[in-house]
């Protein structure tokens, strides 16, 4: 499937796989291992996977049991957001290592600017902090690519002025409706990948009548056509399924929207969340 094979190629010119499968809230143990496993199975390249999903162990084992090569799979994880501290960071990191056990991890992430029970607050000295040692990671080969997630244009900002590296990648919430447009036209000017959580918003998306119709179009579901605005907008979709027949349905997604069709998905900026 084109779709998981082609790849994004970010400022390092690492490349990166254009679809990757998202692992938040799948238990690890069984249920991570085979949907990774399913994931691996039906062709995709690309897990998405945090520390603080608890299941990066599973997603490790199941990509070292594959039997697909390491360098063919491209694994992301993320910091936990509560921790903005060097100590702290470069523990966590190797933590995640460790679950993995896959050798070098292909992409880390600040999983977000401020702590989950602190939305919003301000942690620009324990982010740039943090980013040095993301800097010492990537500088001695311990990540191919280094990135943040959650990021909005401020935080962005912080960043650039007060580090070396420019984040490769920024991984944000975004979905038909939910185009975060400022952020993303930051990313793209300064050569940030954008890469799209929650494609089909934690499946708020599913039962949309009008991206219902628009499907029927294409004998497509709402999910694929959902992956597809953002393939078609150059943002990374993550979708995430544990049921085997969606993760192969959400790969299927070579398929082109029209212009027409795409200005329609457009005007429901606003209204799906
Ligand atoms: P999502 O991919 O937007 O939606 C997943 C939901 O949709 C699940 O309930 C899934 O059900 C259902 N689904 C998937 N494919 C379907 C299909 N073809 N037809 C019908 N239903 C379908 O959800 P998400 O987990 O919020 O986001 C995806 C990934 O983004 C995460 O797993 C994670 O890797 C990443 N993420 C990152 C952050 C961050 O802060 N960086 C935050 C959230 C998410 P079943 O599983 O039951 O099939």
């Amino acid at each position: 499937m084109p779709a998981l094979t082609d790849t994004f190629t970010m400022s390092n010119g690492l490349h990166i796989p254009r679809i990757g499968f998202g692992t938040w809230q799948i238990p690890s143990g069984a249920e991570a291992y085979d949907a990774t496993k399913v994931a691996l199975d039906a062709g995709y390249r690309h897990i998405d996977t945090a520390l603080a999903y608890g299941n990066e162990a599973s997603v490790g084992k199941a990509v070292r049991d594959s039997g697909v090569p390491r360098d063919e799979v491209f694994i992301t994880t993320k910091l936990p957001a509560e921790i903005k501290t060097a100590a702290g960071a470069r523990s966590a990191f190797e933590e995640s290592s460790r679950n993995l056990d896959l050798g070098v991890v292909d992409l880390y992430l600040i999983h977000a600017p401020w702590p989950w029970s602190a939305i919003g607050t301000d942690h620009r000295e324990g982010n740039v902090e943090v980013w040095k040692v993301f800097e010492e990671l990537y500088d001695a080969g311990k990540t191919r690519s280094i990135g943040v997630s959650n990021f909005e244009v401020p935080d962005l900002e912080n960043l650039l002025a007060n580090t070396d590296v420019v984040p490769h990648a920024n991984q944000i919430r975004w979905f038909i409706g939910n185009t975060q447009d400022a952020t993303t036209a930051f990313d793209r000017d300064h050569d940030i990948l954008t890469e799209g959580y929650s494609p089909l918003a934690t499946g708020g998306l599913l039962e949309n009548a009008e991206i219902r119709d628009i499907a029927a179009k294409y004998d497509k579901s709402v999910a694929q056509v959902a992956i597809r605005y953002l393939l078609e907008k150059d943002v990374l979709p993550l979708p995430k399924s544990t049921t085997p027949s969606r993760i192969a349905q959400n790969a299927e997604v070579d398929f082109v929207l029209s212009a027409e069709d795409i200005a329609a998905l457009d005007a429901l900026e606003g209204t799906t969340d």
